[in-house]
């Protein structure tokens, strides 16, 4: 194993995991293997052909990706080669049937589609492994579901002796499980890898649309593009893609578009211009995800909060997969926690459309932390590690945290008089003395509360309402298609320690 990752690779050592995986596989066990982009899966399934001398067939998404990977493998000197439905030519599963091919590639349409005399000839000719890349397509809770994965347990009728292989980045227990269960897989090795991308720095800043934001982004890029770095700027919405773009091309950097809506070939060629470096910069929607696997990417923007964790995680993942020191910074406005309603749309159901707004719901708080970002996202993928990490906006950065007991005591206060069954705004318009029709049909202006806090700012109070559900004295919950806002147990604590005229100490940084 060693000998065939140096001949072919140029690596001496295996990096965590990668070993057993291998060794697994060549014991002819299915393995499901679960590690962050950028921690060297493909390997797992690259080896093991080398040593066993047999063929490894790899189901992957796209084409132009397996164009990109058969081309690298071909240059270590790899007989390597892809099948897609687009082929006329039979030449390649010709040579596939006589065994000619270390690694053969396929996108899942043709996979399902080859007749069963194909898969009899390649048996013979003996094959190591079935390779399912991106596996959490598999999946619909997946971020990414794509109908023809589903088909792909077909294969295992067929192959019923050929270790099965699912590799994918995405962590959750739903996920993991649908895997098994779709694949069909039994007895399963399953290796789940850290993390924790110590190279990758994190930051989030709140930012005002506006022709200055653009300014100091651009100024920020240029750095990159100076140095021949690459960038990949994620937005939100088709119309951010756009007009990103042009404010590039207006200060004269090239960039690349990457959105849902450009026909097959436009994209797959400016994602492939990306790649081979024709231009530093992509702007993007996530319609640009699988298979970027290019090592000097050292900055990640997102332009707008995402829609989950889990994807900001794979997309700001894409920087520094070679190890060295990347950055990935989040820019956010407070408008954007109003589009829980455009992400459901996707939803086919109202557990789905629950499930979208909680995940929606972690990003904004990601976004609204004050404590470690590293030990945040970590602890949400299920890991647990220090509490500062160093390399985060929050850990490096002097803001010096304030007491806030009043301010604090008079929000709870003003949402648990308000009865705890509304969203931010109201018990804040109440706190902020206003007599909208809403609140004096409510009666809210007969609240104690009412009028106490006119001297800070609505965003200043949403912002320390933010804190105070990061630090869990309140809690947000998802009614139907709404968010509401209650004070917890730990909150209750605070306010019964409480009197109008004194409040014990409560620190928090509050930045508006
Ligand atoms: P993933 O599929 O998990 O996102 P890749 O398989 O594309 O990650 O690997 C990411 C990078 O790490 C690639 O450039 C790859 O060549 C490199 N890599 C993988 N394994 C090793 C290793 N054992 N030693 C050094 N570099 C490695
Ligand atoms: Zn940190």
């Amino acid at each position: 194993m060693e000998s065939v990752l140096k001949k072919y690779f140029g690596y001496s050592t295996f990096r965590p995991y990668q070993k057993e995986i291998v060794e697994q596989i060549l014991d002819g066990r299915d393995c499901l293997v679960v590690m962050a982009t950028g921690s060297g899966k493909s390997l797992c399934y690259q080896v093991p052909p080398l040593v066993a001398k047999k063929t490894a067939i790899v189901i992957s998404p796209l084409i132009s990706l397996m164009q990109d990977q058969v081309m690298a493998l071909k240059q270590r000197g790899i007989r390597v080669d892809y099948l897609s439905s687009a082929q006329t030519d039979s030449s390649v599963s010709q040579k596939a049937e006589r065994g000619e091919y270390d690694i053969l590639y396929m996108t899942p349409e043709k996979a399902c589609v080859l007749p069963p005399s194909f898969w009899s000839r390649l048996l013979i000719a003996g094959i190591c492994l079935l390779a399912v890349d991106e596996a959490h397509c598999i999946s619909e809770w997946g971020h990414d579901f794509r109908v023809e994965y589903k088909r792909l347990d077909k294969l295992r009728n067929i192959l019923s002796n050929v270790p099965f292989v699912g590799l994918t980045a995405t962590a959750t227990e739903k996920v993991r499980n649908d895997i098994i269960n779709s694949l069909k897989l039994k007895d399963t090795y399953v290796a789940v890898g850290s993390f924790d991308r110590q190279n990758l720095f994190y930051g989030v800043k709140s930012f005002n649309r506006g022709s200055s934001f653009f300014d100091k982004l651009i100024q920020e890029i240029s750095k990159y593009v100076e140095n021949s770095c690459s960038t990949i700027i994620y937005c939100t919405t088709i119309n951010d893609v756009e007009q990103i773009s042009k404010s590039l091309h207006q200060a004269g950097i090239r960039a690349g578009m990457y959105h849902g809506q450009m026909a097959n070939k436009a994209r797959e060629e400016s994602h492939r211009s990306f790649i081979r470096d024709e231009f530093l910069v992509m702007v993007a929607t996530v319609a640009f995800g699988m298979g970027i696997d290019k090592p000097n990417i050292r900055y990640v923007i997102h332009y707008g909060c995402p829609k989950s964790l889990e994807s900001y995680y794979q997309e700001s993942g894409r920087c520094g997969r070679d190890g060295i020191a990347s950055v990935c910074w989040l820019y956010y406005s407070r408008s954007d926690f109003a589009k829980a309603d455009y992400y459901c749309g996707e939803a086919h159901s109202a557990d789905q459309r629950r499930a979208i707004m909680e995940s929606f719901i972690c990003a904004q708080h990601y976004c609204m932390l004050t404590s470690c970002r590293r030990s945040y996202l970590l602890n949400y993928f299920g890991e647990n590690n220090a509490d500062r990490c160093g390399n985060c906006d929050n850990c490096t950065s002097e803001r010096k945290e304030n007491d806030m007991s009043r301010e604090s005591f008079l929000l709870m206060g003003c949402i648990q008089a308000c009865g705890g069954h509304y969203g931010l705004n109201l018990p804040i318009d109440t706190l902020r003395g206003s007599r909208s029709k809403k609140i004096l049909d409510a009666m809210l202006d007969k609240l104690p509360f009412h009028g106490l806090g006119k001297n800070l700012s609505a965003n200043w109070w949403k912002a320390l309402a933010h804190q105070l559900i990061s630090r869990d004295y309140l809690v947000e919950t998802v009614r139907d298609m709404y968010k509401t806002v209650s004070v917890s147990s730990k909150g209750q604590n605070f306010l019964s320690s409480c009197t109008p005229d004194h409040q014990p100490p409560l620190y928090l940084v509050v930045t508006s």
